[in-house]
């Protein structure tokens, strides 16, 4: 079975991810870092994630490692915790956005940067063939705990210069920025009304994926508060969505301008983001460079290219001169520090031109993406003939010659083909979708 997808080990608790599964993980990392140092663990409230910190640190104890315990943290305080303590890895459980009955693993290098696929292979390879290296009684790691809240807080508070007074409604979705992203608006001068910020592993109070159908009462309560912006989170907390003062859901790719355009040069996004971003970024002598989907790729590149800044078009924003890892928390006070000087948040994205967008998902069991995938680079469907341009960064997108393109793509957390659609009027985009979804369904089903 194929352990590690886009971001890290995900699965159901029970059927995929299991408490010895998670033993032999942490063996397995032990044993890549050759039973040295420290590595950094913490977890989300699900009601799995204790179980699997437990067994993960017996796994890289035995291997001979240090566990530095940080508790129940959001996923950016990994990779922050990571490099600030020159802990050789850090380990995050978390299932991030997926329901309640998932949970997953996921690991970081020392400059706070998640795990490249190659290094993932490599931890797959070591559990598949029970390689582990374990050590005898008078070398195993021993663990403590260590709380970086606060550290890390006053570092997040360092790097922003916010004009109090701004009033944010945020919803937590019950997930692991709960005890944190609250405070630290606090702590700039905002006044705070806080929506599912108790931490709670059943997440009764929404879906922890912040779309604008799970996010309704945080748009309510905007609206009838007569607060400046709205702050969202996914589970996990790494992933920061928006919505502004008038109650509306703030679309990702005019969110992922805004903040491009204010940090300017080059900006780093997915092969899935719109071209609006591009055509805004021209104006202030702005560079986009695109990659696959997933934050370790756009870290990668931030390297690589230098980049002032990354984002996907699904919450997730990447800040280098802060952290290499996605930072839901960072993106908050970001965007609060921006409204705060030039505000409304309304004002800002209406200002940013839109597309017409539709994103949808097709059920495709896991063990037929690949088949599907290749069908789709082989044979498109004949409306797309007068394609200009298609390229297999990732999935494959089309680009047509009106500007309109589609991007079809397996989802590496989950069992669905994904579509991209991005159009310039309405009923081009449907056309479009009705194409794309129809194409992809026939696929499956001839398989
Ligand atoms: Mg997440």
């Amino acid at each position: 079975m194929k352990l590690f997808g886009t971001s890290g080990i995900r699965g159901r608790f029970k059927e995929k991810l299991t408490a010895s599964l998670s033993l032999n993980v942490g063996k397995a990392i032990a044993t890549y870092l050759k039973g040295e140092g420290e590595v950094v663990v913490g977890y989300d409230p699900r009601t799995s994630s204790q179980l699997i910190e437990n067994a993960l640190s017996a796994g890289l104890m035995e291997g001979g490692c240090n566990v530095i315990k940080i508790g129940m943290v959001p996923t950016p305080l990994i990779g922050y915790a990571t490099s600030k303590l020159e802990a050789k890895a850090g380990v995050m459980i978390t299932a991030s956005h997926n329901p309640p009955e998932y949970n997953g693993i996921k690991v970081w290098n020392q400059n706070g940067m998640a795990y490249s696929p190659a290094q993932e292979k490599e931890i797959e390879r070591i559990v598949h063939e029970k390689d582990y290296i374990t050590v005898d009684w008078d070398n195993l790691g021993s663990s403590y705990h260590l709380d970086i809240t606060k550290m890390y807080m006053e570092d997040v508070l360092e790097h922003v210069k916010i004009e109090p007074g701004l009033k944010v409604v945020v919803d937590c979705g019950c997930g692991a920025a709960s005890h944190i992203t609250p405070i630290i608006l606090r702590r700039v001068g905002c006044e705070v009304l806080s929506l599912n910020c108790q931490p709670d592993g059943f997440f009764p109070g929404r879906n922890p994926e912040p779309t604008p159908e799970n996010l309704k009462d945080l748009m309510n309560a905007v609206k009838a508060s007569g607060a400046d912006l709205g702050i969202a989170h996914d589970g996990d907390a790494d992933r920061m969505v928006a919505v502004d003062d008038k109650g509306r859901f703030a679309d990702f790719d005019k969110l992922l301008t805004l903040i491009a355009k204010e940090k300017g040069g080059k900006i780093i996004t997915t092969v899935d983001a719109s071209i609006s971003l591009d055509e805004c970024l021209k104006e202030v002598g702005g560079e986009v460079i695109r990659t696959k989907v997933g934050d370790v790729h756009v870290a990668e590149a931030l390297i690589r290219e230098k980049g002032s800044f990354g984002g996907e078009p699904s919450g997730t924003w990447l800040h280098p001169e802060f952290s290499l890892s996605p930072d839901g928390i960072f993106s908050a006070l970001k965007l609060v520090e921006i409204v705060s000087k030039k505000g409304p948040l309304s004002k800002l994205l209406d200002r940013i031109p839109s597309y017409h967008n539709i994103r949808d998902k097709v059920p495709c069991h896991d063990t037929k993406k690949g088949n599907v995938m290749d069908k789709v680079r082989k044979q498109l469907p004949k409306q797309f003939k007068e394609k200009i341009e298609k390229d297999n960064i990732d999935g494959t997108r089309i680009s047509l010659k009106d500007g309109s393109w589609v991007l079809i793509r397996p989802s590496g957390t989950e069992p669905y083909i994904r579509i991209r659609i991005e159009a310039k009027d309405e009923k081009t985009a449907k056309k479009l979708h009705n194409i794309s979804r129809s194409f992809i369904e026939k696929v499956i089903r001839g398989l």
